[in-house]
């Protein structure tokens, strides 16, 4: 069978691996249809291995992997039946360290990633434990691969503890700003979304949320604050670009919440006397917990039309290595590229 494998830096190749083993007690045998690329592909792709936790080469990339269930080994869930649809949770964690053993495994100090950190969804069969996989009741694989971006906007909107009438303030319109908008208008918040592509915007607009296009931070503080109603409840960051985490922070109401979902390495140099003051709560949000992927396949196949929408770019299997060098040179044009497999 067929394997998209990343070998080293930039060098993508389609090789001949063996065919897994059949599916053992607990296991399913998966033909992945369609895996979504991300921002963490295109670091792993790039060579940034200690970006995306020290992952290493040669790997088979895809964590946000559709598939159809081929095989199902003994002591599976009923629901999990040959030629079902699935969406695959790529999140593997140890189980004994401190995180997992308060119930947050979505950030265990040890955890591994299916399609970063051990083989993924561009390959022709893969075998996974069965918590792994999660049945959608969608029509199009590409869609279907959008639970996982999807996952991360319900751990962020849970996070958030957003209520309905709640103006969110969310900052970034790639697909995760995407995803969260529309996660937070189904739990009945207004949205304004902040971003410096007017593209971008339009599609959340769509979605139906209010759109500002990004200036200064000063601009976007006075325009968001008045937006909503003279107090911010919620900022939500998803550019990990540190004038806008500055600019959540600065117009959080007094007891809001700061919910940070963009990641990079930029510093936030913000007055301590801010946090203290208004006694604000800053809420990290990484990837999500089986719960909460469960309500992201509720969302997906409760918004098919706006997910897909969201899907700018198609590529065949074949085409793995040119989908990967067009996500990265073309990084306003694209939302979500996605293979089909
Ligand atoms: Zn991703
Ligand atoms: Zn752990």
């Amino acid at each position: 069978m067929l394997a998209a494998v990343t070998q080293g830096k930039e060098r993508v190749a389609l090789v001949d691996v063996p065919e897994p083993p059949q599916p053992g007690p607990g296991e399913v045998l998966l033909r992945p249809e369609a895996v979504g690329i991300c921002g963490s592909d295109l670091h792993l792709v790039a060579g940034e291995l200690a970006v995306v936790g020290n992952a290493t080469f040669p790997r088979v990339q895809g964590h946000e992997l559709s598939a159809t269930i081929e095989a199902v080994g003994v002591g599976c869930r009923p629901e999990l039946e040959p030629g079902q649809r699935v969406a695959l949770w790529p999140l593997r964690p140890c189980g004994e360290c401190y995180p997992c053993r308060i119930g947050r495994p979505n950030v265990c100090a040890n955890f591994s990633l299916y399609g970063v950190h051990v083989d993924g969804g561009l390959q022709e069969r893969l075998v996974v434990p069965q918590r792994h996989v999660f049945p959608v009741d969608v029509d199009r694989p590409a869609v279907a691969a959008l639970v996982e971006p999807t996952s991360i906007a319900m751990r962020a909107v849970n996070r958030a503890r957003i209520e309905s009438g709640e103006p969110v303030v969310v900052f970034g319109a790639g697909p995760i700003g995407q995803v969260c908008t529309l996660a937070a208008l189904d739990r009945g918040a207004r949205v304004l979304v902040v971003d410096l592509v007017t593209e971008r915007l339009e599609r959340s607009r769509a979605f139906g949320a209010d759109v500002l296009t990004w200036t200064d931070r000063g601009s976007v503080v006075a325009a968001a604050t008045e937006w909503a109603g003279g107090d911010v409840p919620v900022s939500l960051d998803c550019s990990g670009a540190a004038d806008a985490v500055l600019a959540g922070i600065e117009m959080a109401s007094r007891a809001g919440r700061v919910v940070l979902v963009g990641m990079s390495g930029a510093a936030v140099p913000a007055p301590v006397v801010t946090f203290v003051a208004k006694e604000l709560d800053v809420l990290g949000v990484s990837v999500c917990q089986a719960d909460e992927f469960a309500q992201a396949v509720s969302l997906v196949e409760r918004y098919q039309d706006a997910m897909a929408a969201l899907i700018s770019h198609e590529f065949p299997f074949e085409r793995t290595a040119d989908a990967l060098a067009f996500a990265m040179e073309h990084p306003t044009e694209v939302m979500k590229v996605v293979i089909n497999l």
